[in-house]
């Protein structure tokens, strides 16, 4: 449920609207917006008696939510949410593009790469340093060397670097040095990590598992919502179906699903979703014309010889060629604005 309130209401009366919800035996979170101030009430298994709410002073009505997420839902934030990451904008109409290796192998590569992703037109930088991999016996990413790496990535190029945490133990290290934090595929259900990262102050990029259902991945996002970080970026990089042609079946119904019942953004990762180099610019051409807020895209100089994911690694000038098929894409909808 939602207690709206008045659009004078003072903060000490939506102090004491947080004070009864938890005297219901629930908790109460103010969602700030810009036309009203609401307070969700999250905890409820049942339907909430809100009689003594709409009896206190500076509550206008609630309203009852119907999904089983609250936070994420826009029933609870009719605006869509904006992440601003140091110069860079998500969810504000114009595609973020997020770009790099899979991996950081070395310093010598990882700067190779950003300077040419940052030379096309990349807004962020992407590569892992830890690495979670199918076989324990392949690469498994540089650890805290990998991160210094980034930062050196940052101060070099001015991007602001996407890497992922695997665990808890790392996502400690990683929110040190991270500018936005991704949760990864296999880790989407992973409850205990989703609650970390709630109480992180950077960013979070949530990737849908490969099994998991929109609604899921929403309860996932609502974990991290719920304990007080409600800068979640969302992205679809592909599902297990029986196709076998790619990697994972791209699900670009996934973008307006998501945006039907959600104010997060929605981004695509093109490249785990082929896993191979030659769909990456169809399908990211796909996600941006049904309304993906950004990509997130594998690029290596010397893909041959990458330590992971070298097959769906666009080669720089593909790189460069996508940068100009989504800028034509998105003068064109201007132009139809
Ligand atoms: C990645 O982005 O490098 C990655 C491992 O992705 P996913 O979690 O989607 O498999
Ligand atoms: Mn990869």
């Amino acid at each position: 449920m939602l207690v709206i309130m008045k659009n004078d209401a003072t903060e000490s009366q939506v102090d004491a609207v947080i004070r009864e919800i938890e005297h219901l035996g629930y908790r109460g979170l103010p969602v700030p917006g810009a036309q009203r101030t609401a307070v969700c009430i999250v905890g409820n298994q049942h339907e909430v008696d809100d009689s003594r709410l709409l009896s206190l002073e500076g509550v206008k009505e609630t309203i009852r939510v119907t999904k089983p997420y609250k936070l994420v839902s826009r029933e609870t934030h009719p605006q869509p949410t904006v992440i601003t990451v140091g110069p860079v904008t998500i969810g504000s109409g114009q595609p973020v593009i997020m770009a790099g290796p899979c991996a950081v192998e070395s310093e010598e590569q990882t700067l190779a790469i950003a300077r040419i992703v940052k030379r096309h037109g990349a807004q962020v930088f992407r590569g892992g340093a830890f690495k979670p991999r199918s076989s324990p016996y392949t690469f498994q990413g540089l650890g805290e060397e990998g991160l210094r790496i980034l930062k050196k990535v940052r101060e070099e190029t001015g991007l602001p670097v996407v890497t992922e945490a695997t665990d808890h133990d790392n996502i400690g290290m990683v929110e040190e040095y991270a500018d936005i934090i991704q949760i990864g595929a296999r880790n989407m259900q992973n409850y205990s990590l989703l609650r970390r990262a709630g109480l992180c102050t950077k960013p979070i990029l949530l990737k849908r598992g490969f099994a998991a259902t929109i609604e899921e991945l929403l309860m996932s996002a609502e974990y991290i919502a719920s304990e007080g970080n409600p800068n979640v970026i969302l992205c679809e990089r592909g599902i297990r179906t029986f196709s076998d042609n790619t990697r994972n079946t791209l699900d670009l119904s996934a973008i307006p699903s998501i945006k039907e019942v959600s104010h997060l953004p929605v981004i695509v990762d093109p490249s785990h979703a082929a896993g191979r180099r030659e769909y990456v610019i169809a399908l990211s051409r796909g996600a941006i014309a049904v309304g993906a807020d950004g990509l997130l895209v594998e690029v290596h100089h010397d893909p041959a010889h990458a330590l992971s994911d070298g097959r769906q690694s666009l080669y720089p000038d593909q790189f460069g060629q996508l940068m100009r098929d989504i800028k034509a894409m998105s003068r064109l909808s201007e132009r139809e604005k």
